[in-house]
């Protein structure tokens, strides 16, 4: 069964003449490679909760997302092993008026599709009052009872699924570096890591309401957000982090999703560059999957006339 016993991905030493100078050493967590389908953090996010739904013995999980979300992916994935019927609440209305076309452009909903889940194309005036009581009466109208996840996937069980990513044995790092998006898994990391740890956050979006977010989950003082790394926003790249990513790659074989986990390590390597952490510093960063994206942002690119990312 998907998340009968409690798994732990491998850390991986980063070596680069960077870190070197700067005399620190660097890992990093392998969350991208905890299950083909179901990867890093949205695993963590999606256990307890599809055991809770599994319990309350719901057949049916309901959450939202946009078009290329991972947590969408995901919850198809995970879903689909776990025996539940999945809805996935899609941003976008004009997407469901061509399916077959949207299908076969759109990546991670042609594979979401292919695990059973069942879409609903949502306008984005509606899906902006998603969270509201007629909203959500009208998705009961419509589909029946069903368990419900939010958009990305953070609640309670979320943070708690998140406690998992990190050992024993991570007790070792100093410093703990994690991407954020809504701040479910930092939640956990932060409540995993030991007194003495710093967790330290890489948004990837613009916005000041993160701190808010994770201090709903956590009660601990010993982390931060850096918040100098978004690249413009949500889903927005530039040259600049694409040739990092494909030089990441080249030297280290680690795939990077560009929308989280590229946008923190290009965070790290600057700030160890710039000598903010001191001598033998042990770092230890999270990658929290996301892989699959790449294949989405990579058309987005060649409309734009970029250079692709390589995987
Ligand atoms: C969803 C996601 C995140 C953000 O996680 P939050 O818990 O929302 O902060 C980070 N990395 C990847 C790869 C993700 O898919």
């Amino acid at each position: 069964m998907l998340f009968s016993e409690t798994v732990y991905s491998e850390n991986q030493l980063i070596t680069h003449p960077i870190l070197e100078t700067a005399s620190v050493t660097l890992h990093i967590k392998r969350e991208d490679q905890l299950h083909e389908h179901v990867s890093g953090n949205k695993f963590r996010k999606l256990k307890y909760n599809l055991i809770e739904a599994k319990a309350s013995g719901y057949a049916t999980i309901l959450t939202f997302g946009g078009a290329f979300s991972n947590h969408i992916a995901a919850t198809a994935a995970a879903g689909k092993l776990m025996g539940f019927q999945t809805i996935g609440v899609i941003r976008g209305e004009e997407l469901g008026v061509q399916l077959v076309k949207t299908l076969s452009e759109n990546d991670t909903l042609h594979f979401a599709n292919k695990q059973g889940m069942q879409f609903k194309f949502m306008d984005r005036t509606t899906y902006r009052s998603k969270d509201t009581k007629e909203v959500l009466q009208e998705l009961v109208k419509e589909f029946g009872n069903f368990y419900l996840i939010p958009e990305g996937g953070t609640n309670d069980l979320a943070v708690k699924g998140c406690e998992e990513i990190l050992t024993d044995q991570d007790g070792m790092y100093d410093v703990i570096c994690c991407p954020v998006g809504t701040g479910g898994t930092i939640s956990g990391i932060i409540n995993g890591a030991t007194l003495d740890q710093e967790v330290i956050g890489f948004p990837a979006l613009k916005g000041d309401f993160l701190s808010g977010e994770i201090e709903k989950y956590t009660s601990r003082t010993s982390w931060k957000l850096i918040t100098d790394y978004h690249f413009g926003g949500y889903g927005k790249i530039n040259l600049e982090l694409i040739e990092f990513i494909n030089m990441f790659y080249k030297e280290q074989k680690i795939s990077l999703d560009p929308i989280y986990t590229a946008k923190m390590l290009f965070g790290i390597f600057d700030l160890v560059e710039k000598g903010i952490f001191k001598k033998n510093t042990r770092i230890l960063a999270v990658h929290t999957g996301g892989v699959q994206g790449i294949a989405g942002m990579n058309k987005k690119l060649m409309k734009k006339k970029l250079p692709l990312i390589t995987i």
